[in-house]
């Protein structure tokens, strides 16, 4: 069994909020998801604990664009790693000027301070998959596989018994704490990532990695998890048909109620900030409104 090791990138100087994972293959490091380009350093730092520099990592696997999840990848691709994301992704790995205009509507002027710079990435450094799609790196297979709902490209890997999630598993911070379906804008779609939850289940993992955070083992505890995710998921889903559309007293209402309604979900007050640094509730607000015009308001 190859051994995923969970490095804590410590984003926005807060523990536990963006994790990546680490392999040892015969074709060298392999890392799934490289974080945004804010913790280059801090991966660089965890690496050398390990012996490791960054141009040891020839493989980077990222489930999705997002920028907590691929804004440093472009920093590995330059120094001789291959990236490997959704087919639908890599036009935007290319060219990141979409999804850093996205970005900037949630982020403001917080874009660099959070997700440090991010610059394209040459087509020779990029390997779209699709769903299905066995990479071989040594003895190792990385499987892609295909899951909707809270991005329209979204992989989560399979690598023997061990699943990485990225979003699609949700936000779970401390095992104290509950899990929050991370919704930003544009692709966000219930139905669709209910399915993602059936079709996880189904592979049965004995471990599941999050990107927010850590690795949840053995088969009670996941399937605890991902029943709690999907849960919340109908929860916010509901809130979206159901209330929001009623919320017209204001977007400061509205606000406020989505953040009561999160904070529920986290359940644990110590950890609200943690959770509001990786999944703030403004951006949230921002996915149910895309949402709304989108699916409901029509
Ligand atoms: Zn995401």
């Amino acid at each position: 069994m190859k051994k995923l090791l969970s490095i804590d990138l410590n984003f926005n100087n807060v523990p536990r909020t963006i994790g990546t994972y680490l392999m040892e293959t015969e074709a060298g490091l392999v890392l799934f998801e490289s974080g945004p380009q804010s913790c280059t350093q801090t991966l660089k730092t965890q690496l050398g604990t390990l012996g490791y520099q960054l141009s040891d990592i020839k493989h980077v696997f990222i489930t999705h664009i997002h920028l907590d999840h691929s804004a440093g990848a472009w920093e590995l691709a330059n120094n001789g790693a291959m990236i490997y994301a959704h087919e639908k992704g890599i036009t935007h790995l290319h060219d990141p000027e979409k999804l850093i205009r996205s970005a900037t509507r949630i982020y403001k002027d917080q874009m660099e301070a959070l997700w440090g710079t991010v610059k394209g990435i040459p087509h020779e450094r990029l390997r779209p998959l699709t769903d299905g799609d066995e990479i071989k790196l040594g003895e190792s297979v990385v499987t892609a596989i295909e899951t909707l709902g809270h991005a329209g490209h979204h992989h989560i890997y399979k690598i023997e018994d061990s699943i990485i999630a990225g979003d699609i598993a949700g936000v779970r911070l401390f095992e104290t704490a509950g899990v929050v379906p991370p919704a930003p804008p544009p692709d966000l779609l219930i139905e669709p990532w209910q399915e993602s939850i059936k079709k996880l289940k189904s592979l049965a993992p004995a471990k599941l990695c999050l990107t927010h955070f850590g690795t949840i083992e053995g088969n009670a505890a996941i399937t605890k998890h991902l029943d709690d995710m999907s849960r919340t998921l109908d929860t916010l889903g509901a809130w979206m048909h159901e209330t929001f559309p009623l919320a017209e007293a204001g977007r400061d209402k509205a606000l406020a109620e989505l953040t009561a309604l999160l904070r529920g979900m986290i359940g644990n007050e110590a950890h609200i900030a943690a959770y509001e640094t990786i999944n703030p509730p403004e951006m949230t607000l921002m996915g149910v409104e895309y949402y709304y015009n989108k699916h409901i308001a029509r």
